[in-house]
């Protein structure tokens, strides 16, 4: 579908011909800077808006006319939006009692949703007497309350402090398993989306540049835009050459390596190319180990167990994760080492990813051979 805008200075094109599919018991995630279409695009799945071109099916029903409140979706948003009015069980029944559910049937399902929240002590407190949390959880209640066909999301967990956040983050996951209904959650934090999704699309300037698994995502990305909106720290780009190519496997010289990387299939001159390496995958080459880049240490953090070092060097700041036990000085000339078989090949004028290394491959073939690897602790 594409949704435009007319404004002062002409059209604005929302979203631009966003293709997506989403399974029964899928949790999707749209993910993407500020401004790329998220919200419009689920706006117009929940028929707040009206694409102007393209369609909305649900269990392949065209809904693309079908009144919002006739699709039978639940919406959450940042503003809860909680009737100050009205308790916490009139809260949670209230979208039976817009449905004409009677009474005693909508407060007896209204309670089974806030047991399932565990707000059941809470029933005949105001939203005023709640605590953020709370609240969140009440909104939760409400959503689930109607036993909707699917669960519509637009960032909301951007206005809750981050102890807040992981333990709501929990919740929206819990409930995914239990009611098993397709969930759509926009964010612009590419970390939640990899820690709760079943699937990301990461979305730029309106367009979808990249659908997959987490691990797809991270692991092999197929464009630069993806490459470096997933992962924090984030990747660095250095340049290089590509040396021959033959068949499906191209030689590339990073900084006097030789590389031999195999292609992904799509159609590139390997004249003018890019390598991105994950800060992971890029070290401070130890005494007498040879290194591909030289700089100067410019800065150390803290990053959890690890650290982060900015590496200032002619190909611009390097970030490197290194290990506690070793902290190098500020200042110091240090050795930056990659490794080889974790880079990523990029067509320098298209951004598109032509080769993956070997070991970005098995990442993601280790984790889809293992169904147990879930992201429940990411
Ligand atoms: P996101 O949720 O990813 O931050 P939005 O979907 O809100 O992005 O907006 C996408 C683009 O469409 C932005 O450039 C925004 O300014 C524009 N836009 C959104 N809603 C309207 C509107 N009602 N009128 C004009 N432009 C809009
Ligand atoms: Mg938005």
């Amino acid at each position: 579908m594409t949704k435009e805008y007319s404004v002062p200075a002409g059209v604005e094109t929302a979203v631009d011909g966003v293709d997506l599919e989403i399974g029964e018991s899928e949790f999707l995630s749209l993910v993407g800077p500020s401004g790329c279409g998220k919200s419009t695009t689920l706006r117009c799945i929940a028929g707040l808006e009206t694409p102007t071109e393209g369609e909305i099916l649900i269990d392949g029903e065209d809904v693309t006319a079908v009144a919002p409140n006739d699709r039978e979706l639940a919406m959450m948003f940042q503003d809860i939006a909680l009737y100050p009015h009205m308790t916490v069980v009139e809260n949670v029944a209230y979208p039976l009692k817009v449905r004409g559910v009677p009474k005693a049937e909508r407060n007896e399902r209204a309670e089974e949703a806030a047991e399932i929240m565990r707000i059941d002590d809470l029933l005949e407190k105001y939203p005023g007497a709640l605590s953020g949390g709370q609240r969140q959880r009440t909104a939760l209640a409400r959503t689930i309350v109607h036993d909707p066909r699917a669960f519509l999301m637009d960032e909301p967990l951007s206005d809750l402090d981050a102890k807040l956040k992981v333990a709501i983050r929990k919740e929206i996951q819990r409930v995914h398993n239990r009611v098993n209904k397709p969930t759509i959650y926009v964010t612009h934090d590419q970390a939640e989306a990899l820690s709760m999704s079943d699937r990301v699309a990461v979305m730029n300037d309106g367009r979808i540049m990249g659908l997959g698994t987490p691990d797809e995502l991270y692991h092999l990305p197929g464009n630069r835009f993806v490459a470096s909106f997933i992962g924090n720290p984030s990747i660095n780009f250095v340049s290089g050459s590509v040396t021959a190519h033959e068949g499906d496997t191209v030689v590339v010289d990073l900084h006097g390596t030789e590389i031999e990387v195999d292609t992904v299939g799509v159609e590139s001159a390997y004249e003018d190319i890019e390598i991105g390496v994950r800060p992971e995958h890029t070290h401070l080459a130890r005494g007498g180990e040879e290194g591909h880049v030289e700089g100067t240490l410019e800065l150390v953090e803290r990053i959890g167990d690890r650290r982060l070092a900015s590496v200032d060097t002619v190909e611009g700041e390097i970030r490197i994760l290194v290990p506690d036990e070793r902290t190098p000085a500020q200042g110091e000339t240090v050795s930056v080492r990659f490794d080889t078989d974790a880079i990523h090949v990029f067509d320098g004028r298209t951004g598109e990813a032509v080769a993956h290394g070997e070991l970005s491959k098995r990442h993601v073939e280790n984790r889809s051979s293992d169904p147990g690897a879930d992201r429940s602790t990411a």
